[in-house]
């Protein structure tokens, strides 16, 4: 590989703090003797930033930009700059300078030299409101237990990563706050942490609402159904089936005998239409045929998507490369 480190900084509308993030990073890296390329991917800001990435990519050789027509999120650019990435090390940082690159040379050796996969930055004293810290302990706590990864702070926006990993990893939708825990799932196991420098934002303010909360939480969700499930939905939408219909099934069995010992007593029979179980039965045979489908479809949509399974390969022995 011919660079050392690749940096990807995904912006929206921080057309303020980008020159001094640059100056900033191109002078620890050359303190360093680090060989490095910056990716600065626009996410589609309405402000200046675009002219002024064009700008720097003028003056600096090692800046690289791309940008967005219109704001994908975060987790995009983040993508965007892994597919580009070329550095043996990648390192994301956000553009609003509250995370320091003096950080850098210490990341780039803890995964060079100590052999991490992964190394996240933790914002271990904030700068930040209550409102946000609050919440963001909670996150951090279910994430820990539903991932089993020991980290402090998942969403720290300044991580290094081994090439490898980035290129292995899909970020999509708003998946950037779980990059561990997608790494994990690909194979990386060695997933480290380092206290990190947290600054107080310099210019502007934070593009990210309360909705971050909720969001975070369903994603969360959807990781761990989807690592578990994805490759066998039949296996989840027919564990709901199954009960379902047992349920059902039962409920009619019910509902059959005792309309027999009836008739048998001599007794009046009576409309089973009467009786709760019969609606019981007849809605959880509609749930469970539905679910049944619904795993039967997802299989059938898994057999017939064009791309075949993606799985990451950590090594070749005179394996013929095809893609
Ligand atoms: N960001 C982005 N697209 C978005 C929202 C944010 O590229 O839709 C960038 C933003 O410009 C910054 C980083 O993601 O570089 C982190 O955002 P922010 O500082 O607003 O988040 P916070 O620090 O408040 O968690
Ligand atoms: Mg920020």
């Amino acid at each position: 590989m011919k660079l050392d480190l690749s940096c990807v900084v995904p912006l929206y509308n921080e057309d303020e703090s980008l020159p001094e993030l640059v100056a900033w990073i191109d002078r620890v890296c050359t303190a360093h003797g680090l060989n490095y390329e910056i990716l600065l991917v626009n996410d589609g800001s309405s402000d200046r930033s675009w002219e002024v990435i064009q700008e720097l990519a003028d003056a600096h050789a090692s800046v690289k930009g791309l940008s967005f027509r219109r704001n994908q999120g975060k987790s995009a650019a983040l993508h965007m700059g892994f597919q580009a990435a070329q550095g043996e090390v990648v390192i994301t940082l956000d553009a609003d300078l509250q995370d320091s690159p003096d950080e850098i040379p210490a990341l780039v050796d803890l995964i060079r030299k100590d052999g991490y996969d992964v190394v996240s930055g933790w914002k271990r004293k904030r700068h930040d409101p209550l409102s946000k810290t609050l919440p963001t302990k909670l996150f951090n706590w279910a994430t820990r237990k539903m991932s089993g990864i020991e980290l402090n702070d998942f969403n720290c926006g300044l991580k290094a990563y081994r090439n490898e990993v980035v290129k292995a990893v899909e970020v999509q939708g708003e998946m950037h706050r779980y990059i561990p825990v997608l790494a994990k799932n690909a194979g990386f196991a060695r997933i480290g942490e380092k206290v990190v420098e947290h600054r107080a934002r310099k210019y502007g303010s934070t593009k990210f609402g309360l909705e971050r909360f909720v969001n975070g939480f369903l994603d969360l969700l959807t990781l761990t159904v989807v690592t578990k499930f994805s490759r066998r939905p039949m296996h989840f939408f027919g564990m709901g089936g199954v009960l379902m219909l047992v349920v059902s099934f039962t409920a009619l069995a019910y509902l059959g005998v005792t309309k027999l010992l009836r008739l048998k007593a001599g007794l009046r029979p009576g409309l089973i239409a009467d009786d709760p179980w019969f609606y019981i039965s007849l809605t959880t045979l509609v749930l469970g045929t539905l679910l049944f489908l619904t795993g039967l479809l997802a299989e059938l949509i898994l057999r017939s998507s064009s791309r075949g399974p993606r799985y990451p390969v950590g090594a070749t022995v005179r394996w013929p490369e095809n893609d």
